[in-house]
């Protein structure tokens, strides 16, 4: 069971015009959030980050609930700042104290850090910083690149390496808390970092008076020494302390875990993959109606004219091509009532080269005329009836 009492203020400082801080704290989360971006964006920055931490861990308690609520708020931002172009490039810091509930329903607390809002543990009158400050000067430091006192005055001090609303990959600092009973946990923007000492902070910090008049005084002193920027504070002191069975160190990484890429990369997959078959449908389709209209084409070519032709010494008309076309072949389509013995002997061998003709009609009419030609020729012997009435009055000419 871990228990704290805690006392809270945040001031807009001297300089700024506007409070861009947000901070929330109750018997179970603390938290304190510095927003940046222009045109009060960071103030939405902050709100969003607090109010989904604050709601969030109310109802998991976890350290993954913690966790996942800050990447819940950082992505709340990103898309917040999608939507809407005022707020494009606002961010924030993210430290916090939960009372993080393990398995065996033991609470113990826990930091988690995004930035460079600070964390100092005080015991006795002294004072240990928690978290790191994810900032330029600072990474520095602790690559060796830097002093800590070269730090204090670097130009980049104040860039931060981390923040909320940056990009969709957050690393989050998470500390299990070593604290006793009688330990104060110190939460503040830099707002109070960069006016204070650590000495001028511990001093007042860990007095013995009430956390509500060490607040009041943090506040003071910071605006005192200049108050260049918001300044927030939380001040725990904890009464009861459970230590976490197996104690957290670590920065977690949003980084998409393999199966989580594999999974995504799956749908992308699967996704190229419908758009693959529909271009290989959409293709399939237009030689289709190709097909289908060559076809049609080839079968209206087909059969698009008629002739004479001599059917076992009658005759007859055909429609089609004579040789076919593809697998289209000529089809009769009657006999006439003359026999090819009643043709001029050069029509007889005419026949046999098929002589188009585009209608039935035309091709009926092709053939009285042939039948009309040996009959004149014969000198006017008998005619023969035909049972086909040929009513088109012109005569095709040989
Ligand atoms: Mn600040």
């Amino acid at each position: 069971m871990t228990r704290w009492r805690f006392a809270t203020a945040t001031d807009t400082g001297v300089v700024r015009a506007t409070n861009q801080d947000a901070l929330y704290v109750d018997n179970q989360i603390a938290v304190i959030a510095d927003g940046m971006g222009g045109h009060a964006a960071g103030e939405v920055a902050s709100e969003i980050t607090v109010n989904i931490v604050r709601e969030d861990f109310a109802l998991s308690g976890s350290v993954e609930g913690l966790h996942d609520a800050i990447e819940k708020a950082n992505l709340a931002i990103i898309k917040d700042a999608g939507a809407n172009p005022e707020h494009f490039g606002m961010g924030t810091t993210v430290i916090a104290v939960g009372v993080t509930y393990d398995l065996e329903g033991v609470g113990s607390p826990t930091l988690f850090n995004v930035g460079d809002s600070r964390a100092y543990q005080l015991r006795d009158g002294a004072l240990r910083q928690l978290s790191d400050d994810h900032s330029v000067a600072e990474e520095w430091v602790r690559m060796g690149r830097l002093t800590a006192e070269e730090a204090l005055t670097h130009p980049r001090r104040h860039q931060l390496t981390r923040a909320l609303g940056v990009e969709e990959k957050l690393d989050i600092d998470v500390l299990s808390l070593d604290i006793h009973e009688g330990d104060r946990i110190l939460l503040c923007s830099d707002g109070l970092s960069n006016e204070l000492s650590n000495e001028e902070i511990a001093r007042i910090a860990s007095a013995p008076n009430s956390l509500d008049d060490a607040v009041m005084r943090l506040i003071d002193g910071a605006k005192r020494a200049g108050g260049n920027d918001n300044i927030s504070v939380i001040l725990l002191e904890f009464e009861e302390v459970s230590l976490a069975a197996t104690p957290i160190k670590k920065t977690v990484s949003s980084a998409s875990p393999p199966v989580a890429q594999s999974a995504q990369s799956q749908a992308n997959s699967i996704r190229r993959r419908r758009q693959f078959s529909w271009r290989i449908y959409a293709i399939a389709g237009v030689f289709a109606l190709l097909a289908v209209g060559f076809v049609l084409i080839m079968h209206w070519y087909a059969y698009s004219t008629f002739y004479l032709a001599n059917d076992n010494g009658v005759v007859s008309v055909y429609q089609g091509q004579p040789n076919g076309v593809l697998w289209f072949h000529p089809q009769k389509v009657l006999d006439t009532t003359y026999q090819v013995s009643q043709l001029r002997s050069a029509d007889q061998q005419a026949l046999s080269v098929n002589i188009a003709e585009p209608t039935l009609n035309a091709a009926l009419n092709y053939a009285a005329y042939l039948h009309t030609a040996w009959t004149l020729s014969n000198n006017g012997s008998t005619t023969t009836t035909t049972t086909v009435t040929t009513t088109t009055s012109k005569v095709k000419k040989g």
